[in-house]
């Protein structure tokens, strides 16, 4: 699905460039991921690389439905 391009600029600046995922099921448990990643790195599937994640599907394209996600999570959650 194709992302609108300011949802992920504004998903971003939120994120202050950290991974958002606090699922208690991965590696990072009780904490917050936090990985600090780089713009560049979007949409990469290697170490390093992240994506946006809609936790929402249903409640539309809402910034609150976006979640900045680092590869080893995103991946978890596929
Ligand atoms: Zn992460
Ligand atoms: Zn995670």
């Amino acid at each position: 699905m194709a992302l609108a391009e300011d949802i992920t600029k504004q998903a971003w600046e939120r994120a202050g460039g950290q991974c958002e995922c606090r699922q208690r099921t991965h590696s990072h448990f009780y904490m917050p991921c936090g990985k600090q990643l780089t713009w560049e790195m979007r949409g990469k599937t290697e170490r390093g690389g992240w994506d946006t994640h809609h936790t929402n599907v249903s409640d539309g394209n809402m910034l609150a439905n976006y979640q900045i996600l680092c590869w080893d999570c995103h991946n978890k959650f596929s």
